[in-house]
């Protein structure tokens, strides 16, 4: 089996000179890019299984390099690095198709492991049936959602969220279990991930979407809707 590929896209020569040697030690075949510019062509090269990019860039503002590869990789898993205090940020490149992040600074132990669960969860089928509730039709093993008669696309982990959601119709699904489940923590602390996530299902969804927040405690795919048959 060829090993997996993963590109860091750093500019700091310490930190990037460090994440090549951890990944390539734990088995990757990891590659370093030192700009935005650079890091997009290599991923259009050789298309990694996996990008990890700190979106403090000198050349390319990073969330802008995170909606380019994204655009061109739907399926490649996309880690976000970014400093502690830019929480903006974050959730910025959430919404332009990072898969998750990481701020700095963070353990490389904790890097590596949080990496090779994202790889691991790569094309988990959650099941094998087809679920249609309140008009939305989730197609597990073909993963594709149609809501109405129209296709949503679902990047991977918009997917796999919305499938743990609607497996348990009516159930309340703990933040918990989701990190679990979707996202295969080692997780730690509080995280904006889901909460970005979730709202850009409900967005995709539009008036389909019947995800009610539990504050502090989760998320319920309500089975039925006021005024709904
Ligand atoms: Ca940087």
């Amino acid at each position: 089996m060829p090993r997996e590929r993963i590109l860091i896209v750093e500019d700091d020569a310490v930190i990037g000179s460090e994440l090549l040697k951890a990944l390539s030690v734990s088995g990757y075949e990891a590659s370093l890019a030192r700009t935005g510019q650079a890091g997009l062509a290599d991923a259009h090269n050789h298309p990694p299984d996996l990008i990890l990019l700190d979106l403090g860039l000198p050349d390319v503002d990073g969330v802008e390099v995170c909606r380019r590869l994204r655009a061109e990789l739907p399926e490649t898993v996309i880690v976000v690095l970014t400093a502690r205090t830019e929480e903006f940020e974050v959730v910025v490149a959430l919404d332009a198709g990072a898969d998750d992040y990481l701020t700095k600074p963070f353990r490389l132990t904790e890097l590596v492991a949080r990496l090779r669960a994202h790889l691991r969860r790569r094309g988990v089928v959650p099941g094998d049936t087809v679920l249609t509730v309140g008009g939305v039709r989730v197609d597990l093993p073909g993963r594709r959602v149609h809501a109405g008669d129209a296709e949503v696309p679902l990047r991977p982990k918009e997917f796999d969220l919305l499938a743990a959601l609607v497996t348990r119709v009516g159930e309340v699904v703990t933040r918990e279990q989701l990190m679990d489940e979707v996202w295969d923590e080692n997780w730690f602390g509080p995280t904006k991930t889901l909460d970005v996530h979730v709202s850009t299902l409900r967005r995709k969804l539009g008036t389909f979407a019947h995800i009610t927040t539990l504050r502090g405690r989760g998320y319920r795919y309500e089975r039925e809707v006021a005024g709904e048959k």
